[in-house]
């Protein structure tokens, strides 16, 4: 299960500093930084080591399935980003 970043994020970049993969974007140097509302966490790559989450200082990093109700299409928001499907459960 990958990790999901939720509303809270204020794109601080802690998470970004910690990820051993590199998996969350927009980085720094990369296009759409300056835009960037929030950032977003690979599902494909994540590993799901959690250090991202540990380092988020407004709690906005769940594990996909420890995702507050009312933020899980995160998941899907998350996943789209990087236009691949999202992770979500298919069976509800
Ligand atoms: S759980 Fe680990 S691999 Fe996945 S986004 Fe967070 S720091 Fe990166
Ligand atoms: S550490 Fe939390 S608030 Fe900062 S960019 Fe990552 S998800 Fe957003």
């Amino acid at each position: 299960m990958p990790y999901v970043v939720a509303a809270p994020c204020v794109a601080d970049y802690s998470c970004v500093e910690v990820c051993p993969v590199d998996c969350i974007h927009p980085m720094p140097d990369e296009s759409g930084f300056d835009k960037a509302a929030q950032l977003y966490i690979d599902p494909g790559k994540c590993t799901d080591c959690g250090a991202c989450e540990e380092a988020c200082p407004v709690t906005a990093i769940f594990a996909h399935d420890q995702l507050p109700a009312k933020w899980v299409h995160y998941a899907r928001i998350n996943a789209e980003y990087f236009h691949v499907q999202s992770a979500e459960p298919i069976d509800g």
